[in-house]
């Protein structure tokens, strides 16, 4: 287990290129910002984001909100869309940072290399999209090789379980990570398996500051929220604005107990909007201003002062999405 965190360069990776990492601004750290035709409408009809102007129209609410930094956190298969994650970027002014590495087995199909190659060549792929730049894929075929460089590296498990093809990915995810710096961030199926994905990549060598652990909030037991900060992980709570699942207050809840354990400064925010019916540009709601309008609001309500609050929209994004190195 490695003992002291990496030196943090002074890069975050977008579409457009590497900017310097206190330039991110007020962040999004889990989004998916386009998601085309493929096996994810099988898992659920509602992920389709396929139409530029829809996608840039709301990121240009965001950016008019303040907003200035979104994560997509779409991996490798051939539902991202690097070309068109750029020209957002471009016409919205929203840096976006993009994903390489691999989201749950059920989002590809059973003979997909994924299931075949080692971690080894698994890895080379990642750093080669992180270092090169994202390829775009018709099923397991690599169809060109964009310039458009990923800014960090996904990982995902399934509920309750990381089955075997999840730790070879994990082996290689780990690998990328220590061969380029990019951070890395996780999927926890309904906020479990947290814990152990922080211990399963601190075997592989990973600092645990370098993990952004993904959708923790949609299982608020303060425990698993403790010992995922105590480890010295980064937990991001997307599932703000989602009260069939719990309440904003819910989160502003936990917010608040994590202060007082002393954990401000690990936690981001997002909003997850992989389905279409979240944003208001494809007739959908609430949309990619309900942080900034609405729950950093509700925070001010709560009594949390600036500091906190920009913590979470801006100080801590710019440590969690800098690139590290290893001596
Ligand atoms: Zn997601």
């Amino acid at each position: 287990m490695p003992t002291s965190a990496p030196g943090k360069q002074n890069f975050v990776r977008t579409v457009l290129g590497d900017i310097p990492a206190q330039e991110v601004g007020f962040t999004h750290c889990h989004e998916h910002i386009f998601i085309l035709p493929g096996l994810s409408q099988e898992v659920d009809p509602g992920f389709l984001l396929d139409d530029i102007d829809k996608t840039t129209a709301e990121l240009g609410l965001f950016y008019a909100a303040d907003g200035r930094t979104v994560v997509d956190a779409q991996g490798i298969g051939q539902e991202r869309a690097p070309k068109l994650l750029q020209l957002a970027s471009q016409r919205s002014k929203v840096n976006i940072i993009a994903s390489t590495g691999f989201h749950r087995g059920v989002f590809y199909a059973p003979d997909h290399f994924r299931y075949r190659e080692s971690a080894e060549a698994l890895a080379q792929r990642m750093i080669e999209e992180i270092n090169v730049g994202m390829a775009i894929y018709a099923g397991s075929e690599v169809v060109e090789r964009t310039n458009i460089r990923a800014g960090l590296i996904k990982f995902a498990s399934d509920y309750h379980l990381i089955d075997d093809n999840a730790r070879k990915i994990a082996e290689a995810v780990a690998a990328a990570h220590l061969a380029t710096g990019a951070p890395i961030l996780t999927h926890c199926e309904r906020g479990t398996c947290a814990l152990e994905q922080v211990q399963l990549f601190s075997k592989l060598g990973v600092h645990p500051s370098c993990l952004l652990i993904s959708h923790l909030d949609r299982n608020l037991d303060r425990y698993v929220h403790e010992d995922v900060a105590h480890a010295g992980a980064y937990l991001v709570y997307d599932g703000i604005s989602r009260v069939e699942i719990h309440s904003d207050m819910e989160i502003i809840e936990l917010i608040r107990r994590m202060m007082e354990e002393g954990y401000a400064r690990r936690i981001l925010l997002g909003m997850d909007m992989g389905r279409r019916s979240m944003w208001k540009s494809y007739g959908g709601g609430p949309g990619m201003t309900y942080i900034g309008n609405v729950f950093l609001i509700k925070l001010r309500r709560a009594g949390l002062t600036y500091e906190p609050i920009e913590a979470f929209t801006n100080r801590n994004p710019t440590d969690a999405l800098a690139f590290r190195k290893y001596s």
